[in-house]
């Protein structure tokens, strides 16, 4: 017989992104014969960083100041717009270290089968910030799915406008898949070969 706590502690940890049935045992287990110390600084840590970060209200960037680091910098080139899927996202093109611009997190892909429309991402808000700014390149670095090019093509359709290019990367991306799968050289090398779409 399991212990009533512990078979709680596992299925809450099962919830979490790639951890497994397998794995929730053994962290639960480890967890429950830990130094009570320990245990209390991991969930003073979660609770501190889920109380501390928030999206940035201009580019949807995980933060813990709005608007971020990266939209306060007045180093980065303001005239390019890298658009991503997930503010995850963000940090694969930061590793890369080759893009020295700003960012916009459209917060997902277009999916009819999934429900989501055009209307559920910050399209709007992407427009917003082209009215009037300095943005003169977009880079489109969704993923290389079905999704990722549904949402591509719409977005250069939907974006363009006199005096604006728009770019996609993709270029030695893994086919079918999001930028968490690309290692640094490869996404650097993609930002570098982005291909004008319109
Ligand atoms: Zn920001």
């Amino acid at each position: 017989m399991i212990p009533d706590s512990i078979t709680a502690l596992v299925a809450t940890l099962a919830k979490l992104p790639g951890v497994g049935p397998r794995s929730a045992e053994r962290i639960a287990l480890h967890l429950v014969q830990s130094d009570p110390a320990a245990v209390k600084q991991l969930a003073g840590s979660i609770l501190l960083a889920r109380e501390k970060i928030q999206f940035c209200t201009t580019c949807g960037a995980l933060t813990e100041k709005s608007p971020c680091p990266i939209c306060e910098d007045s180093r980065r080139d303001a005239s390019l717009l890298c658009v991503v899927e997930r503010a995850v996202d963000i940090l694969s093109v930061e590793k890369s270290g080759t893009f020295h611009g700003k960012f916009h997190v459209l917060g997902g892909n277009i999916s009819p089968l999934d429900g989501v429309e055009p209307d559920d991402l910050k399209i709007a808000d992407l427009e917003k910030r082209l009215t009037g700014g300095p943005i003169k390149e977009i880079i489109i670095a969704l993923g290389t799915d079905v999704e990722g090019d549904a949402t591509s093509n719409y977005l250069a359709k939907r974006l363009a406008r006199g005096g604006l290019k728009i770019s996609r990367i993709g270029f030695g991306l893994p086919a079918g898949s999001g930028l968490e799968f690309a290692d640094e050289l490869t996404l650097s090398r993609a930002l570098e070969g982005r291909r004008e779409m319109l």
